[in-house]
């Protein structure tokens, strides 16, 4: 049962969580090297890829911003249209990475004449794009971006940040020729925070090899190296490891097209509540499948509802910095049910209710 309705961390199962309480091994042991073969074929079918999926001891954001150093020969693109996009562009800059950013308003999607019109300008040899905007709860149209952008550069590196979209909705990392796909472990993949899982094209660990100074701890090249030997440079987070492999082995019974399905039930039902009592902040048609964001047209007080629901254990999320107040947000992401999300909803109705708001 999911109590947690916030865009990460999400509730993870018991079984996966005690799956962690295993004895550890050591890093460089048969034992640990056979775990982490076992671990890829899988993650590989989940991100729908034939390449290679590294894991790392961070959250995602370590994982992209490494990725963006490697990446990055020339000049950056990063792509904005919400918090997350917005904090990519300060890793770059934090970074040193020559980079420039394209703006959509919040609440829009990027589209895909923005970067291409961008690319044009041939200044770019690496793009950038939030798969889904958690902030504001809009799903970028990855597909035909991608598809656009390699029209006009044809060796564009793409870095996609899928953190809260990767395991809930349909993502081919290969069919639509990304080059990095980053997810953190405590979002869709309903694990604990602790891992970054990201999924790495040739392309990208060519261009990483005319990059000098790409770092050490999340340096792709290095990643593949060890990869090679079912290993990780560093000390991997061996107990989230063995979390991971009881989740994959969960969500691959579920089926990923039986599991893309639950989150879009879940996505349906909660706008369709959202909208006949406040609104939707995301544009039509771009909707996020994994979080919605509520246009708080009531003026409900959001920490006065969170603790009334807390009696029932449960929690959403308030809308994110500029936005506090202004939506709030629940999240339909990671082993959260149908069901779950029925009560939720009828919580929020019953506060309605017992405020004079229904
Ligand atoms: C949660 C989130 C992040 C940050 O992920 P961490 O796991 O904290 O590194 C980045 N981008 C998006 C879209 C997110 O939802």
């Amino acid at each position: 049962m999911s109590r947690l309705f916030i865009p990460g961390p999400t509730d993870v199962p018991p079984d996966v969580l005690a799956a962690q309480t295993q004895p550890m091994v050591g890093h460089r042991s048969r034992a640990f090297t056979d775990l982490f073969a076992r671990i890829q074929p899988r993650l590989r079918q989940v991100f729908q890829t034939e390449h290679r999926v590294y894991i790392t001891a961070s959250s995602g954001t370590g994982l992209l911003e490494g990725a963006m150093r490697s990446c990055t020969a020339e000049r950056l693109l990063t792509c904005t249209c919400g918090a997350f996009g917005d904090r990519w562009a300060t890793v770059a800059e934090a970074n040193g990475l020559p980079f420039e950013r394209l703006e959509a308003d919040w609440g829009q999607a990027n589209t895909a004449e923005q970067v291409e019109a961008a690319l044009a300008t041939r200044q770019y040899d690496t793009l950038l794009v939030v798969h889904n905007e958690t902030s504001t709860g809009v799903e970028n149209p990855i597909a035909e971006i991608a598809t656009r952008a390699r029209a006009q550069v044809s060796d564009v590196v793409i870095l996609i940040d899928a953190v809260s979209s990767a395991g809930g909705v349909p993502l081919e990392t290969d069919a639509w020729d990304l080059d990095v796909v980053v997810t953190s472990s405590q979002k869709c993949f309903a694990l604990p925070p602790g891992l970054a899982l990201g999924a790495v094209s040739d392309r990208a660990l060519a261009r990483a090899e005319t990059v000098p100074h790409r770092g050490w701890y999340f340096d792709l090249l290095l990643l593949e190296k060890y990869l090679l030997r079912d290993s990780t440079p560093a000390t991997p987070a061996i107990s989230l490891v063995y979390a991971l492999d009881r989740q994959l082995q969960r969500m691959l019974e579920e089926g990923m097209v039986a599991r893309f399905a639950r989150h879009a039930a879940m996505a349906d039902r909660v706008r369709e509540w959202a909208s006949s009592r406040f609104g939707l902040y995301a544009a039509e048609g771009h909707r996020s499948q994994t979080v919605t964001a509520v246009a708080n047209t009531r003026s409900l007080d959001v920490p006065a509802l969170n603790a009334f629901l807390a009696r029932e254990g449960m929690t959403l999320a308030d809308g994110y910095g500029a936005l506090k107040g202004r939506t709030f947000r629940i999240a339909h992401m990671g082993e959260t049910t149908p069901s779950d999300i029925d009560a939720l909803l009828e919580g929020i109705d019953t506060y309605l209710k017992t405020s004079g708001l229904r």
